[in-house]
């Protein structure tokens, strides 16, 4: 019975994902599904590219946290369209939570979609979105053996961020085995490091998902 129910939640689980990348593919929007532990910097990183893409691309957001909307109304304050799921008792996103939030993008007006899903390097790695590509941010205070500690969520990350190299002569980090030890569990990762504060690598990284939203989009 319990297999049975596992099974049937699993069932709906990618059901709903299959239609929220069949929506998002009618709509032409691109989804980024960005994953991290806690204060890695995720919301910064949406703010950043809202502030670099403005003019370019129409970004919206979902921001996923257990409880509070302090991130969508800060995401708000850049002037783009932001909406808060509270999952309450769940520590990830579920797809029919991102389903139902989609109703409130108008997604017509939307070419990039970042979903912020909840701080978390654990389950949200288990559970896909319907998103185009996944991102796993890694602050450079987490200590850099993250990967070899949590590999499924760089298994399953299309891109790693490794954030905040500002603060690196004051840690204990090294980003070359952040590197190797990502690389390891997949080997077509791509890499960025960068700084929110001093805008170290931001360009780069930023330019990739334009691409990588164009290449959908055309
Ligand atoms: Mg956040
Ligand atoms: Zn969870």
């Amino acid at each position: 019975m319990k297999v049975d129910i596992e099974r049937e939640i699993q069932q709906s689980a990618e059901d709903s994902a299959r239609r929220i990348r069949e929506l998002l593919a009618a709509r032409k929007v691109f989804a980024v599904n960005l994953i991290s532990s806690p204060g890695s910097g995720k919301t910064t990183l949406i703010e950043a590219a809202i502030d670099a893409m403005r003019g370019k691309k129409r970004i919206a957001v979902i921001e996923g946290d257990i409880e509070t909307d302090i991130d969508a109304a800060r995401i708000r304050k850049h002037g783009v369209q932001a909406h808060q799921i509270n999952t309450r008792s769940s520590c990830h996103i579920q797809p029919f939570l991102l389903l139902a939030a989609l109703d409130h993008i108008d997604l017509d007006k939307t070419d990039l979609l970042f979903v912020e899903n909840v701080g978390n390097l654990v389950c949200p790695a288990e559970v896909p979105l319907g998103e185009d590509v996944r991102i796993v941010a890694l602050s450079v205070t987490e200590g850099d053996e993250k990967p070899l500690k949590y590999p499924l969520v760089f298994k399953t990350s299309d891109l790693l961020v490794i954030t905040k190299t500002d603060l690196l002569p004051h840690v204990k980090f090294d980003p070359d085995r952040v590197k190797i030890a990502a690389r390891a569990v997949n080997p077509g990762i791509e890499i960025f490091e960068i700084s929110a504060v001093t805008g170290y690598g931001l360009p780069a990284f930023l330019r990739r998902i334009e691409t990588l939203c164009d290449r959908k989009n055309g």
